[in-house]
């Protein structure tokens, strides 16, 4: 094909689909396209300058870094150019139109529940550019890449089905965007529409920004000022800068430090998760700067996963400018900065859960589940540790929130060790017969409803010294000087000959269910339900065990002990049966349904079709001997 025809691409679905919700829809607030278009041209900026600064050869290299908007109101006309990176045709081609990047169709998802909120999101789907048809009904690009080889191709589109690219005789390194205004956006012609959305987002662009040749932003790196010279809106302002959003953030943390390494750092936690579910790359949020200089956005290496949500910036004078991004993981200059800025940041999250609980709550709600991912980090374990917050028994909802300090300081006389017990909700905890014990007791139980807590506790095995135990593996010989609570039922224990009649029965349930269980035995931990399933001693507790079997892909059951309540009158009853005949065939039939169903609330039934045959053919019995009796 001859170089110098236009070529017609189409647009790909996904962006289509995008294009049609946005160019047809009345936005209220379109003019983040301005913000949007001014990020893209900041990014280019910061692009080649990096490139500069390493020496690389680029494009005009005269030219000075900016951004300048042209304005005609007269033939509603928006034109932003920048001297960045700019675009080579493939790059082009690739970047704007044909690529949806799996942020895109999350983002129609979004859009299309919630119209308003959402549009403002559109950055961080990495579909920002296509606002532009917010505004514009034509839009065009011209763009040339830093890559002195490259030449420079314009790119033209009315987004609707597809785009055109040409190659042009000459432009200078970077892009420009004309955007032809659409009738009823003619107000982006003017230059105070444009003056004050550039002071609501983008007043942070480290590069001016002229429009009509005069400019409009003022250049501060915030975060190298001292903390005492900032107002408090400034670094609200700075935060909507650095997300790209009108968000609000949670709380900040600036400080800069001089030994063993210089650095200055502003560093935020955002008011809502920004981690779009269901999406692949785990995107952490802090910048890397060196000298004022940006190396790198979204620096993994700061951070370790855990604290991936936070946003901000960090700078450092003792960072060299031409470091390459490959070697910034084994630079020591990054890994000291990294183990003193996590210091800080658990120390300021302290600060807030001792100082203001409610902040501290609204964290936790918003990030706990990514936070407990730190329970590896071994060298801040007892800061980490102090962090954690749960649901607990002591309180009155799920979305109450206990930390483990102050749980020992509840402690009853007597208990030794912290409790905890997992399940897949509140409800489903509460009603666990290996509460029982503890409710009677009035010992206070941890819940936990997310896999990971379960590993996080087994991690941490002691907390103060204090052990830490799942409910269902506890040794009750340990509650032993733990007195009852006031409100629990003074029932008698049976008597000790009485227990060894129990104790036949016990042997004969074993009997009947043989190899389906380690033993059968009396429980001391059962008040209100017949029968519980237990783990041999030193095993795992239940959740742990099914998420083994999940790792593992391991179908076989963990053998367990079925202990029974012989307060209960199920139990007794079968008791009465047992001394009448031991071989009777009811109680064969109650002893298989009473091991079901307590595997079921255990989380491991295998066979739920025995247990409802068996449930059945009990109601038939039932309902017969009942009908006789009414
Ligand atoms: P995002 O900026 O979040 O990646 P956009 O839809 O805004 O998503 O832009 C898509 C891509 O197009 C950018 O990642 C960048 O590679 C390229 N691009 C957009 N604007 C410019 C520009 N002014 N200069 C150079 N490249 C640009």
């Amino acid at each position: 094909m001859e170089k110098s025809t236009p070529k017609t691409y189409k647009f790909k679905a996904e962006i289509k689909q995008l294009l049609d919700i946005l160019v047809h829809s009345l936005y209220t607030n379109r003019e983040i396209f301005v913000r949007e278009l001014i990020s893209n041209a900041a990014d280019a900026l910061d692009k080649v300058r990096f490139e500069t600064v390493r020496g690389t050869q680029v494009a005009d290299p005269e030219l000075p870094f900016e951004i300048r908007i042209e304005l005609d109101k007269e033939n509603k006309k928006f034109t932003i150019t920048d001297t960045g990176i700019g675009m080579s045709r493939d790059e082009l081609v690739k970047n704007i139109g044909t690529i949806a990047y799996s942020g895109s169709a999350k983002f129609l998802e979004q859009l299309q529940k919630d119209q308003k909120g959402s549009i403002d999101q559109i950055g961080r789907f990495g579909v920002g550019f296509y606002s532009v048809f917010m505004a514009g009904k034509e839009v065009k690009i011209t763009t040339r890449s830093a890559n002195a080889e490259e030449i420079p191709v314009q790119w033209h589109s009315d987004g609707l089905g597809s785009f055109e690219i040409s190659p042009v005789e000459t432009a200078p390194r970077g892009t420009k965007i004309e955007v032809f205004l659409r009738d009823d956006a003619a107000e982006f012609g003017e230059k105070y529409r444009i003056e004050n959305v550039i002071k609501k987002y983008s007043n942070f662009v480290p590069f001016p920004i002229y429009i009509d040749g005069e400019q409009v932003n003022k250049i501060s790196a915030i975060w190298r000022e001292p903390k005492s010279s900032i107002k408090e809106d400034q670094y609200t302002e700075f935060f909507k800068f650095l997300t790209n959003t009108s968000d609000e953030p949670l709380t900040y943390l600036h400080f800069s430090t001089d030994a063993p390494i210089q650095f200055s750092s502003l560093i935020f936690i955002p008011q809502t998760n920004y981690e779009i579910f269901g999406m692949t790359n785990r995107e952490h949020g802090v910048n890397l700067f060196a000298k004022r200089i940006l190396v790198q956005t979204s620096a993994k290496d700061l951070l370790p996963e855990y604290l991936r949500f936070m946003r901000g910036v960090v700078d450092s004078e003792d960072l060299p400018l031409n470091i390459s991004r490959e070697t910034l993981q084994e630079n020591m200059v990054v890994s000291k900065i990294s183990s003193i800025l996590v210091k800080r940041i658990l120390s300021h999250l302290s600060e807030i859960a001792e100082k203001d609980a409610e902040k501290y709550h609204k964290f936790w709600k918003e990030f706990g589940r990514i936070f407990k991912e730190g329970h590896t980090d071994f060298l801040n374990r007892d800061k980490f540790n102090e962090l954690l917050r749960f649901n607990s028994s002591t309180h009155k909802d799920a979305g109450e929130l206990t930390s483990l300090t102050a749980y020992i300081e509840r402690m009853k006389e007597g208990q030794k060790d912290i409790y905890y017990l997992s399940g897949p909700s509140r409800e489903a905890v509460e009603r666990d017969p290996h509460l029982e014990i503890f409710k009677q007791k009035g010992i206070e139980i941890l819940y936990l409803y997310e896999p990971l807590d379960e590993f996080v506790m087994t991690g941490m095995h002691q907390f103060k010294e204090k052990n830490l135990i799942s409910a269902d593996q506890a040794d009750l010989s340990s509650l032993k000087d733990v007195k009852l609570g006031d409100d629990a039922a003074k029932e008698e224990a049976p008597k000790e000959e009485n227990k060894r009649e129990f104790e036949k029965l016990c042997r004969r349930l074993k009997d009947i269910l043989g190899d389906k269980v380690e033993d059968v035995r009396l429980s001391e931990r059962l008040t209100d339900s017949p029968a519980v399933l237990v783990s041999k001693d030193g095993s795992f507790s239940s959740q742990m065990q099914r998420l083994m079997t999940i790792l593992n892909k391991d179908e076989t059951l963990p053998k367990k002990i079925m202990e029974v309540n012989a307060k209960h009158t199920l139990i007794q009853n079968l008791f009465e049966i047992y001394k009448k005949n031991p071989k009777d065939e009811f109680l064969e039939k109650s002893a298989t349904q009473l091991f079901l169903s307590a595997q079921l609330v255990d989380g491991y039934l295998v066979d739920p079709h025995q247990l409802v045959q068996g449930t059945q053919e009990l109601l038939k019995n039932a309902s017969s001997w009942y009908l006789e009796k009414i």
